[in-house]
């Protein structure tokens, strides 16, 4: 019997395979992680990458032992004679702040700008833009408290939204205090629901003892029917005067950059370690209740994870499978994925050497692809055409006498003379319309430059 992959998760197919979507076309998260990286890195920000599974504590310190990820939905890894102590990991921030303290970056200038890319794991009841194993941008700052550190992470977030063309996005922003003010909204949520315990779900129960803020996070309707009922007070009449100062700032800054924005008392990050700025991305083409992404000041959890000092830090994540369900609901085209800038024939089996060779010493230069064995004219052009080539020189034994060669141009049906030794000189006035591939970074293509 066949093998099938497991639920929840994707393969990433090559453009072109019978069964492409946009979030499981290869080049389309090439695509993302690209204009991520061009955005994150022109900023300042570092590429950075931690381990897939880490020590389980790490995540039911970091994520938080209250959470849905750290009850239900963590996958445990084993290996032989292993006590199964570990995870795969459901986020980035953990990780990365672990990194940070276990590497001794706080060395290097702060605020340090770090950002990375990955699969995350999550146990999770499957459906559309909710998987099991999903992938993540990440951006994350150490090392500084500043408002305007935090206005930049929410600017960056809408520019990589922008950068990839996506345009109903909508930035919904609130705070959630410094602990003493979180102690009294919890304490004020504790009186409110206690009369009412038997209407609340059996998660929210426990989280009234644990986490009374985390009630207002549930899923569930039993518990949304409620908070309505009551009348709820946000969060943010219980800021402080260091919070409130703090996120006014924010907006400030938001606001000089013309960030748009709306304040949204709903949003809940009911964590220890989480402070003052929480935000989420949203869009209506993936539904209300599912972000394109989150993100959020934590300025307590470089001690929750051991450190003796305390660190500041905010960041935040994309789910890319998001993104491109986004980009599909307003049907904005990706660049398609370049085809070879040359591809090379020959038309006799003692010249397929030779037109391996020229495919070869045009890849230093751009994409180019060569045909395994001789070809007729006919098959080679077909061939050539499938996989999306410019120009297709074909080789026969009076291309090698004289040196010189004949490339069709696809694209506008002319054929051109070119000498051999230019062909490099006439192939890279072409460059700027056949970038390399769009996930070579590496290399300098017309745009980066
Ligand atoms: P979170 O760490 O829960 O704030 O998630 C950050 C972002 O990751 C969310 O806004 C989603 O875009 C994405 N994400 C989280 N969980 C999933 C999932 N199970 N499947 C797909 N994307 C997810």
């Amino acid at each position: 019997m066949a093998i099938n992959r497991p639920k929840g998760t994707q393969d990433h197919l090559p453009d072109g395979s019978p069964k492409l979507s946009l979030d499981t076309r290869a080049s389309a998260f090439a695509f993302v992680r690209e204009t991520a990286r061009r955005v994150l890195e022109r900023a300042g920000a570092q590429f950075t990458d931690t381990p897939l599974f880490e020590e389980a504590e790490l995540v039911q310190r970091g994520v938080g032992g209250s959470t849905d990820i750290v009850r239900k939905e963590m996958f445990t890894v084993y290996y032989f004679g292993d006590h199964g102590g570990f995870i795969l990991r459901p986020e980035g921030t953990a990780g990365l702040v672990r990194s940070y303290l276990q590497n001794g970056l706080k060395q290097l200038p702060a605020p340090l700008k770090l950002w990375t890319h990955g699969p995350m794991f999550r146990a999770e009841n499957v459906q559309k833009g909710r998987l099991r194993q999903f992938h993540q941008v990440d951006y994350e700052v150490l090392g500084s408290a500043d408002a305007l550190v935090d206005a930049e992470a929410i600017a960056l977030m809408t520019e990589v939204v922008q950068a990839l063309g996506v345009r109903k996005v909508k930035v919904k922003l609130g705070s959630i205090g410094d602990p003493e003010d979180r102690e009294a909204y919890n304490a004020y949520l504790r009186e409110l629901f206690t009369p009412h315990l038997e209407a609340l779900s059996d998660d929210s129960k426990d989280r009234l003892g644990r986490n009374p803020m985390r009630i207002l996070d549930s899923k569930s309707a039993q518990d949304q029917a409620l908070i309505a009922e009551l009348g709820v007070r946000p969060m943010l009449d219980f800021l402080g005067e260091g919070a409130r100062t703090h996120f006014v700032q924010v907006r400030r800054h938001l606001d000089a950059w013309g960030v748009n924005y709306e304040v949204d008392p709903s949003i809940v990050r009911g964590l220890d370690y989480y402070r003052r700025t929480a935000w989420e991305l949203h869009h209506e083409g993936v539904g209300a209740k599912s972000a394109l992404g989150g993100g959020g000041r934590y300025d307590g959890l470089a001690q929750e994870l051991g450190s003796k000092e305390p660190v500041p830090g905010i960041g935040w994540a994309f789910g890319i499978e998001r993104l491109l369900l986004a980009l599909e609901a307003e049907g904005v085209p990706l660049p398609a994925s370049p085809g070879p800038l040359l591809y090379v024939a020959a038309m006799d089996e003692a010249n397929v050497g030779y037109a391996a060779t020229l495919a070869r010493s045009v890849r230093a230069l751009a994409r180019a692809e060569f045909a395994y064995r001789a070809m007729k004219p006919a098959a080679a052009f077909r061939d050539a055409e499938r996989r999306g080539a410019r120009f297709v020189a074909l080789i026969g034994s009076q291309e090698v006498e004289q040196d010189s060669l004949s490339l069709k141009d696809l694209q506008t049906g002319q054929q051109v003379q070119v000498p051999t030794r230019d062909l490099q000189g006439f192939l890279g006035g072409y460059l700027g319309a056949n970038p390399l591939t769009p996930d070579a970074p590496s290399q300098p293509t017309q745009e980066n430059l």
